[in-house]
């Protein structure tokens, strides 16, 4: 049975790019009668907004997007609470600690910049190793991160169900990563590669924008013990963007969450429909609840690939 997720961060409301990634994973599931599962992304404690967690919940449930497992159900893999993950989190880094897997570093992001190549645009810094080989007990300048020693020839490849093919190699373009942060918060790739591999994810559907971020996140999960077999199939769907390619989030004074287009009366199944022929999930664009999405969808390899524009009724 295939298990999706998604996975959002309660930092405000529900914006159309959370809508579509939510769709798109909820149809794939019901199309072939799988499991949803509803993750909150809570770990980065000072970006979180008080209260949006359950403004998101109620938001895709008035899309007619709900879940077999999620926050506040005894599910067989709660909590579905990262915050209240931390054990795991914990027990995962002490594995990889137990192999000398990882390491405290105390560089600024400003003397990482100084010290690595300068990165292509769009590219991350590559972080250049300078505490890989230092004593573990020195005296720190400020409170460390912990990072992964990435070991030489870390290639991962694996095959995105909409961009197909993609390799990195991740000791050479990234680097020893990040998986917690100085201020104590465990890493997003960590709590991701954790959670999904724990939950028994089968089918990542998410923003293209962390396309980057899958290597990184198999890769752990292979330090980690999983199995090929559970290693999930990944679906990275196009970000959604304003009428000129802008990024939804840079825009203030224009609506960009379902909530707004709530409140000017339009409907879920008139979102719904827009969001699933945007993303190629359907043929045709109409009005459609979330099931009959789900009923006519159309396989990942023909869904969208490049970003989409926000039709200008919701502008
Ligand atoms: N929590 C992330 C977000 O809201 C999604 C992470 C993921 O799907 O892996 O952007």
């Amino acid at each position: 049975m295939i298990r999706t997720r998604f996975a959002p961060s309660p930092t405000g409301d529900l914006h159309f790019g959370g809508a579509w990634t939510a769709l798109a994973s909820w149809a794939l599931a019901c199309h072939e009668r799988g499991h949803v599962t509803l993750r909150l992304e809570d770990i980065d404690a000072p970006r979180i907004v008080a209260g949006s967690a359950a403004r998101i919940e109620t938001d895709l449930a008035w899309l007619g997007l709900d879940w077999d497992e999620g926050p506040n159900m005894d599910g067989l893999h709660a909590p579905y609470i990262q915050s209240m993950r931390a054990t795991k989190y914990e027990a995962a880094l002490e594995a990889l600690n137990a192999r000398g897997l990882i390491y405290p570093c105390d560089c600024s992001r400003a003397e990482i910049a100084r010290e690595a190549s300068a990165p292509h645009a769009g590219e991350e810094v590559m972080y250049p190793g300078t505490c890989r080989n230092l004593p573990k007990n020195r005296a720190f300048k400020r409170p460390p991160a912990l990072r992964l020693r990435v070991p030489e020839g870390s290639t991962v490849s694996f095959v995105d169900r909409i961009h197909g093919r993609v390799e990195q190699h991740v000791d050479v373009s990234v680097g020893d990563f990040v998986l917690r942060r100085g201020d104590g918060i465990y890493a997003y790739q960590l709590v991701v590669a954790v959670d999904d591999a724990a939950m028994e994810i089968t089918d990542v559907v998410r923003g293209a924008d962390l396309l980057g971020s899958t290597a990184r996140q198999i890769l752990l999960m292979r330090m980690l013990g999983t199995p090929p077999e559970a290693i999930p199939r990944y679906t990275h769907v196009p970000l959604v963007v304003g009428p000129t390619g802008e990024r939804l989030a840079k825009r203030h004074d224009h609506p960009n969450t379902v909530r707004e287009l709530r409140a000017r009366g339009v409907t879920p199944e008139e979102i719904v429909g827009t969001l699933a022929f945007g993303l190629g999930l359907v043929e045709n664009l109409r009005s459609r609840s979330a099931t009959e999405v789900a009923r006519a969808l159309r396989p990942p390899s023909s869904w969208r690939r490049n970003p989409w524009r926000i039709p200008h009724e919701w502008e």
